[in-house]
């Protein structure tokens, strides 16, 4: 009998053992073959070898399209960015840092203002007035379960991960959404030698398909190793305004007769993203010189 291979997902590592779901929902249980070098990690896409019983080998992992450290997960496509109306009032900063960093692992984001219940903040308004011409924004309210049908909508079908400060409602999403409960980021267990583990991420299904890590995302906000140059592309509400830059390698600092100056001056960039770009570009110049 000749057994054939076919593609899965890997939804959780527990015991040694990795759970791989196949293309019509059946979940199997994998021991990896020997010659498997590379760490698997949850949303990772592999080739198993189904076996009786429900087992399988897991043969060979599949190219990545990007990989978060913590939680360690493969191929997220979507971060749920959570800010709430008020308490606590958003953070304008950790917002554009997070939109940055999820464009720059290839994962879509989007931008969920929950706690719509409570009175709108000064702050709230401005996401809610600027931010929908580039990003996709969803009004929520986890209590009264307002727009968590568009929120749902929005996921169904991808890997999304929930990211924000705490207090903003990531649990109380990840459970009206899952039915699940939301695990801490990571437990540093202590184990024989007394090393310290960090827990294996698990893929919570979503009802029309899709699926949420069981862990908010985006715990470590450090920037990434690029070069000052590119940090613009990241920025997709910046790029029309660029067009009028006097210098094509303008990068919208120092420089004189600049799109990008300008459309802040005529308030057509939020002043506040502006700055915050300008915060996380003077990161990177300082990153560049210790290299
Ligand atoms: P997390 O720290 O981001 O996981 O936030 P939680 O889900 O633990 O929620 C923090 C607090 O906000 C809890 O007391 C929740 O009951 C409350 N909360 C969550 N969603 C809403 C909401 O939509 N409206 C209001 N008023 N409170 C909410
Ligand atoms: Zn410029």
């Amino acid at each position: 009998m000749t057994l054939t291979q076919t593609e899965g997902l890997v939804i959780k590592n527990y015991s040694g053992f990795y759970y791989v779901q196949d293309k019509t929902g059946y979940i199997y249980e994998c021991k990896v073959r020997g010659k498997v070098k590379e760490k698997l990690l949850s949303g990772d896409r592999v080739l198993f070898t189904p076996l009786e019983n429900g087992k399988g080998i897991l043969e060979k992992v599949l190219r990545r399209e990007n990989q978060l450290y913590r939680p360690r997960v493969a191929n997220v496509t979507r971060v749920l960015i959570v800010m709430a109306y008020d308490q606590p009032k958003p953070d304008l900063g950790l917002l554009d840092r997070l939109i940055f960093l999820a464009l720059f692992n290839k994962i879509t984001p989007c931008i969920i203002l929950n706690k719509c219940d409570l009175a709108v903040d000064e702050t709230a308004n401005r996401i809610l007035s600027y931010y929908p011409a580039s990003f996709e924004v969803i009004r929520t309210s986890a209590r009264q379960n307002i727009g968590m049908d568009k929120l749902s909508a929005a996921i169904t079908g991808e890997i999304g991960v929930l990211a924000g400060p705490s207090g903003t409602g990531k649990s109380s999403m990840l459970k009206l959404l899952t039915g699940s409960e939301a695990r801490t980021g990571e437990v540093s267990a202590k184990i024989g030698r007394g090393k310290h583990t960090t827990r294996h991420v698990e893929l919570y299904p979503l009802p029309h398909g899709g699926w949420l890590v069981d862990t908010p995302g985006f715990s470590v906000l450090d920037l990434p190793s690029l070069r000052r140059e590119e940090m613009v592309q990241y920025f997709p509400d910046f790029s029309e305004y660029a067009d009028d830059c006097k210098f094509g390698n303008c990068l919208h600092y120092r420089e004189t007769e600049c799109g990008v100056k300008t459309a802040v001056d005529e308030q057509k960039i939020l002043l506040s993203r502006y700055q915050n770009y300008i915060t996380m570009l003077k990161e990177i110049i300082e990153k560049e010189k210790c290299y």
